[in-house]
Order: C-alpha cells, then structure tokens, then sequence
C-alpha cells in the first residue's frame, strides 16, 4: 500500500517502510522492558514514515500507548486507534487547545504548573474530571515541572480529583551513554519528586533509556527511534534492532565526460580520467543532506557510487565509472540505493555529524511511502498500564 497523499508529488524515489521489521522493534523493546509496558512515540509523522500506517500496526502488534509532540498529531491519529488506546501529547497544553485536547480525549503531558491549573480550570468548568500526565524536570531543562511546582500541585487542594494522574513521566538528556553520571543522578531525582505525587504509573526511558535496564523501565518506557530502525549505542546490551527503511532515489540522465570536466555547484568535483556521471532524482528538498557534497555515495547493485560534486536542491550526481568496469549497466529509470543493506541511518548521519533522527524525519516530503505489509499474525494482548487511582 502507498501513502497517496504524497504519490502525486514523487520524484520517483521510493521509502520503503517495513512494518514487520517495525512490529519485530516493538515487540524486542517490549520484551525487554517488561514488566514495564511499552509505549510507542510516534510524533513527528512518526519520525517520517507515516504515523496512522505506523500506529496502527503497532497497535495491532500490541501497543496501546502513544506519544506525539502536538495536538495537532493526537487528532489525526485518534480516530485511526481503537477505543483502549491512549494518546498523550509531550509539548503539553498550549492555551487555545484545552477544549480539543478534552473534547478528542487526548492526554496533555502537563509541563508547568500553569498547564496544569489551566486543565483542572477546564475540569471544573465542564464538570468532568480530566485525565493528565505530569512531565517533571529531573535535570534536562526542557520541559516539565521543576521541584518548586511540583510541590505546588501537590498541595493544590483537590487537584488529582479534577485531573486524575494517569502518567508521571520525566526525560534522560544523556541515556546515549550508558556510563553517563546525569543517568543515575535524574533517575533519583525523578523517584523522589514523584513521590511527592499521588500514586501513578511512571515513564523515563526513551529508546537507548530502555538499554540502559530494569532500573529505568519503571512502569512504561517509551522508544522511539529504535522502533523505526536506529540501532541503539554501541555499547548497549540488549535485543537486536531491525532496519525498517530503505530508501530508494532514480537516475534521469547518465553522460559520459572526458578527463578534466567539472561537475556540478561551484564545479567541486573534476573528473581526473574520462568518467560516466549518473544524475538521480533526490536532493537536499528532499532532505539528502548537503553535507554529504562529495563525501556521500549511492549503491547499485552493491556496487558504491560517491557523489561528484555538491548536492543540489533536486538531485546529485553520481560518480557511476566503477559499473562500467565490472560490465553493469545503469540506465535512466534504474534505481540506486541511499539507504539499505549497503548504508545505514547511522552511516549517513556520521558522515554529516548529525543523529539518525534527523536523517530519518527529514526524508519522506517527496518519497513515495510504500509499506511492507506486516504478516498477518495474531494480535497479542499488551501488558497493561497500571491503571492509576483506580
Ligand atoms: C522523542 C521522545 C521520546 C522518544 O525518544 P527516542 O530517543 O526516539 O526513543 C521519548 N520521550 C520523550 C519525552 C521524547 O521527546
């Protein structure tokens, strides 16, 4: 099946998302983390690849907890989820949103102790308690409560009865690294200011947060990149990580130039012996890093092809010569390789000093999504969240 709304726009390269590799993810964290539940974080369009496809196989493959950054994301999401799913919203509740947020039945992670009083005031105006997480600041300095508010809304008389405590949720800056001080240090601190709360499940670890051991897990972990196929840090010991997407760009023109010739922006790249230049359709619009400006490559049939020159906004050019030389063809309409069995999120994002998030969520705005159906197994129940104050 492929996403439609963006078929109409393609370039002719093709993401491929593969939804058993997906379903297999899960299930791994999930294994691991138990008794801990394990959430699904799918913002961001699910860092790319499609948040109601990716959703709804995770639901199907046992998830039934979602977190997004916007409620904006929580509504398109909501109606393709069953009944028992819940959505929580990480940025928290912005003013304007708190009647959609209710109405819709989406969970705001409540950041400060504004958010929070402006939800109970939201509570009482319609009469109805009003399910909420609660994000504490254990030390990141980026979202959530800090010390002082959380022993504010612990003496605010009657607050949990208004907004019943689903989630107490807090966030690792450094879980990449295992040995990392800053681990241990907000671990402790986030058990200590939820303690000053009324009972609830409890959530810390993010994907590397899951490698990191039982200690983290609490009661929910919430991966997300590691779902989608980003391989945790080397130094972590803990279930194998499947690759999820491939990604595929299309030649549209292939030249012969002699010794000496420039290719490309600023002519960076001179031919130094007569070479066969292939142009592919994919560029950095289409979020093929600029970066990777004479350092990158494409594979053709295994075979490594470097990028000549700069990237431009719509296409690169290929350094194709190695083919001829082995008697392959490459011929417009063929298809090379960006990412798959010959290179990794992890290559490309060492190779322009980033993180493979960033490579991942900024691919697809012209790809065409095509999904690998998941194999129809029986669907297996999740462990449930605790169900707090109940
Ligand atoms: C993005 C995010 C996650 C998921 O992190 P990964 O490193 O992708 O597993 C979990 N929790 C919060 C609060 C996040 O912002």
């Amino acid at each position: 099946m492929t996403d439609t709304t963006v078929q109409q726009v393609s370039t002719g390269a093709r993401l491929t998302v593969d939804l058993g590799a997906l379903s297999a993810n899960y299930r791994t964290l999930a294994r691991m983390a138990a008794p801990a539940a394990a959430a699904a974080v799918v913002k961001a369009n699910a860092y790319g690849l499609g948040a109601r496809t990716v959703a709804s196989t995770l639901e199907r493959a046992g998830c039934r907890v979602f977190f997004v950054a916007l409620l904006s994301e929580a509504l398109d999401l909501k109606p393709v989820l069953g009944p028992g799913a819940e959505i929580f919203v990480l940025n928290g509740l912005q003013p304007g949103g708190e009647a959609a947020c209710a109405q819709a039945g989406i969970i705001p992670v409540l950041n400060s102790l504004d958010q929070a009083l402006r939800w109970r005031d939201l509570a009482v105006a319609l009469g109805r308690p009003l399910p909420a997480a609660v994000q504490i600041d254990s030390g990141m300095s980026r979202l959530g409560l800090p010390a002082e508010e959380v022993a504010q809304l612990a003496a605010e008389p009657g607050f949990f009865e208004q907004a019943p405590l689903k989630l107490v949720m807090s966030h690792l800056a450094c879980a990449d690294d295992p040995y990392h001080q800053a681990n241990f240090d907000q671990s402790q601190r986030f058990a200590a200011l939820a303690g000053r709360l009324p009972p609830a499940p409890r959530s810390l670890a993010n994907s590397s947060g899951v490698y990191l051991g039982h200690a983290f897990h609490n009661d929910l972990v919430r991966p997300g990149v590691c779902l989608y196929g980003a391989t945790p840090p080397e130094t972590a010991a803990g279930g194998t990580i499947k690759p999820v997407v491939g990604l595929t760009a299309q030649v549209i023109q292939v030249r012969d130039i002699p010794s000496g010739e420039g290719v490309g922006y600023g002519l960076v790249h001179r031919a130094t012996a007569p070479s066969r230049i292939a142009t592919i359709s994919y560029g950095y619009a289409d979020g093929w890093p600029r970066a990777l400006s004479q350092v990158g490559a494409a594979y053709f049939k295994g075979v490594r092809l470097p990028i000549a020159g700069r990237v431009s906004m719509d296409s690169i050019t290929l350094d194709v010569s190695a083919l001829a030389a082995r008697g392959i063809g490459l011929r417009g309409g063929d298809e090379v390789e960006l990412l798959g069995p010959h290179q990794s999120l992890e290559d490309v994002a060492g190779q322009t000093g980033t993180i493979a998030y960033e490579i991942l969520t900024g691919l697809s705005r012209r790809a065409a999504r095509t999904y690998i159906d998941a194999p129809k197994a029986a669907a297996r129940p999740a462990p449930q969240l605790v169900k707090a104050g109940s």
